[in-house]
């Protein structure tokens, strides 16, 4: 066996160095709501990945599936049926506002097939120059040229231009702006229904109805990435649901099989109707393997009410935070909703995330000082007690 030490200077060795701020631990086992590394350490995940792992780790309905799908039909291509698509396709349908889905390997694949078919459904339906997307300042789509075009975030697209023409930005949480942005040729409004990356911010109740008045109104059609959101992770199996409105197009992935790679593209019938034959299409996305580890995750998380958990244990977790803050007023703000939660500090998160790990609970940042708390949705109450002593020690270890 390779000893960590040895990993480590391997990792920055052999790498791109993209993930260059990596922590410096490499773990090797995960057990429901913890990992632990190659020198034996135990951690509390309360990063779920990135928000994916939301039933835990080698969760045993998704485990299962896994090791019978391994044994039975790993891939076909798509221009074969496969039991295991269809039935997720239909479990999808059957659940949220959408009449078809599309699968795909990543939630930047996602955005992609979601920027294209609004694109065609501009062009084919309303007019042919319209093409313009709006997606909001902060924002974060994904890192493939499409979907980085839409991210609100010039840190991530510096030096990578020329990018994709034909988006605008205007500023989250800001009808107004969106009003004055929104017109004939606007084929579609990209949102996240809550920016998770961003810093999870969460808009106010009268934003996503808003947006989808501007919509209707203009004839553009309201996108919603619930890449992060979706799947149970803010208390509701989808986001959008908390303020009763309805996208056009919706993306998915993280959660959507627990760590398996996928994402998907679910639309209403008459958008997906511009996709005709050969005009999009993939070699991995929706293989039997990973359509029956989605099934298995989601009618778990069907089954089992976990929505409903995420938001009681959710509650629990952010009345803990608020303790903490009357403690510890470099906690400035704390946002979101089910266990997508995050706390704005006065200073750079970083630290925080190092003292954490360091005393044992994984926890994310998003940008600079914002600490993100996105654990598996299975977490318990202790769970959450032991990781809200390790974040209020850290957070006193800060210097005043
Ligand atoms: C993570 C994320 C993406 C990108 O997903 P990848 O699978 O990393 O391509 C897109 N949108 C949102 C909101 C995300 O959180």
């Amino acid at each position: 066996m390779t000893d960590t030490k040895t990993l480590l200077e391997w990792s920055a060795k052999y790498h791109t160095p993209n993930y260059g701020a990596r922590a410096p631990i490499c773990l090797v086992r995960g057990d429901g709501v913890r990992v632990w590394d190659s020198d034996g350490r135990e951690y509390l995940d309360f990063g779920s990945g990135l928000a994916v792992t939301s039933l835990g780790h080698c969760h045993p309905r998704v485990t299962g599936a896994i090791q019978e799908a391994a044994a039975t039909l790993l891939h076909v291509s798509n221009l074969y049926h496969s039991a295991p698509q269809i039935h997720l396709a239909k479990m999808l349908t059957d659940h949220s506002f959408a009449d078809r889905a599309f699968f795909c390997n990543s939630g930047a694949e996602a955005n992609e097939i979601a920027i294209k078919i609004a694109r065609k459904y501009a062009h084919d339906r309303l007019s042919s120059d319209r093409s313009e997307i709006i997606a909001t300042n902060n924002s974060f789509h994904g890192r493939t040229y499409a979907a980085l075009s839409a991210t609100g975030q010039p840190k991530y697209q510096q030096g990578f231009e020329p990018l994709v023409p034909g988006f605008k930005h205007v500023p989250y949480n800001d009808l107004r702006a969106m009003g004055r942005a929104i017109d004939n040729r606007t084929a579609a409004v990209l949102v996240e229904p809550i920016q998770g990356e961003g810093g999870v911010h969460v808009p106010d109740d009268d934003y996503l109805p808003g947006l989808r008045t501007l919509c209707d109104e203009t004839g553009a059609l309201l996108i919603l990435d619930e890449i992060q959101t979706g799947i149970g992770r803010t208390g509701r199996l989808w986001c959008y649901e908390h303020w009763g409105v309805e996208p056009d197009i919706m993306t998915v992935a993280k959660a959507l099989a627990n760590g398996v790679p996928i994402g998907a593209m679910l639309t209403r019938e008459a958008v997906a109707s511009v996709l005709t034959a050969g005009t999009h299409g993939t070699t991995f996305g929706g293989t039997p393997f990973v359509s029956s580890v989605a099934l298995a995750t989601l009618s778990t998380i069907i089954d089992e009410k976990i929505p409903e958990r995420a938001a009681r244990t959710g509650r629990y977790l952010m009345d803990g935070l608020r303790r903490i803050q009357t403690t510890e007023p470099v906690v400035k703000t704390i946002r979101g909703k089910g266990l997508l939660i995050g706390a704005e500090l006065q200073g750079a998160a970083a630290k925080v995330v190092d003292a954490c790990r360091d005393a044992g609970v994984l926890v994310l940042s998003a940008g600079e000082q914002v600490l993100r708390l996105a654990p598996p949705l299975v977490a318990t109450e202790q769970d959450c007690d032991r990781a809200l002593d390790v974040i209020a020690a850290a957070l006193g270890k800060l210097p005043k």
